[in-house]
């Protein structure tokens, strides 16, 4: 609810959703966490990932970027849930390390977030995706899932601070990458189906 969010806000999870268990697992590792590091002096530290992506997702597995990417290739509508007014902010993978070895390197043991601020609707993205593909695919909408956040975007003003870290790489150098990857693969590869769909898997 509080946006762009930082890492004071405590979130706001349903217990019983469909990503419940997902959600509260996520909450309940900090916990446990700060409780090791509190009660038994343990060196720890928690990194607050936000959407990350890049080269070698795993094509099939629900996540909007090997999503659309895969149904640009395959020539399919790319499927956008609801309306597409949400919004998520996506950070290359080679920053999301970074900053994780940075986190891993400080002696700072509360929570950062780690992700890129630059956010975009998932209907911009879906437009963003025919353009950079040359695909022209249609875009067709879909129901929207149980307790889909409608807005993700971090505050990362913490990570400048402790870490001196910014992301680097732009949605559009990144997205260029990921898709040469994308391109690379076989048919049968982009054919393949998972039978589980972790698409449903973030908290924050
Ligand atoms: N999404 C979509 N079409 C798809 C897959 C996902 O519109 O084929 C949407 C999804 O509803 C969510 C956003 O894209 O609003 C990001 O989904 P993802 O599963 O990648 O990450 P998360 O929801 O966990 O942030």
């Amino acid at each position: 609810l509080v946006h762009p969010q930082n890492e004071d806000y405590f979130g706001n999870v349903n217990t019983i959703s469909p990503r419940g268990v997902y959600d509260e697992a996520k909450r309940f590792q900090e916990s446990i966490t700060m409780a090791y590091h509190r009660f038994h002096g343990l060196e720890t530290r928690i990194a607050r990932i936000f959407n990350t992506y890049g080269p070698r997702m795993r094509l099939n597995d629900g996540r909007v970027i090997p999503a659309f990417m895969g149904q640009a290739l395959r020539g399919e509508d790319l499927t956008v849930f609801g309306d597409g007014k949400q919004t998520r902010s996506f950070c290359y993978v080679d920053d999301q390390v970074e900053g994780i070895y940075r986190l891993l390197l400080s002696d700072y043991s509360l929570p950062v977030n780690i992700g890129n601020p630059g956010e975009i609707s998932i209907l911009e993205f879906a437009e963003e995706i025919i353009k950079l593909t040359g695909t022209n695919q249609k875009i067709t909408f879909k129901p929207l899932p149980q307790d889909d956040p409608l807005q993700r975007q971090p505050d990362i003003s913490k990570a400048r601070e402790v870490l001196g870290w910014d992301p680097k790489v732009g949605r559009q150098e990144g997205m260029k990458t990921t898709f040469e990857y994308f391109k690379s693969l076989s048919k049968e590869e982009l054919d393949k189906r998972e039978h589980r769909d972790f698409s449903k898997r973030n908290t924050y």
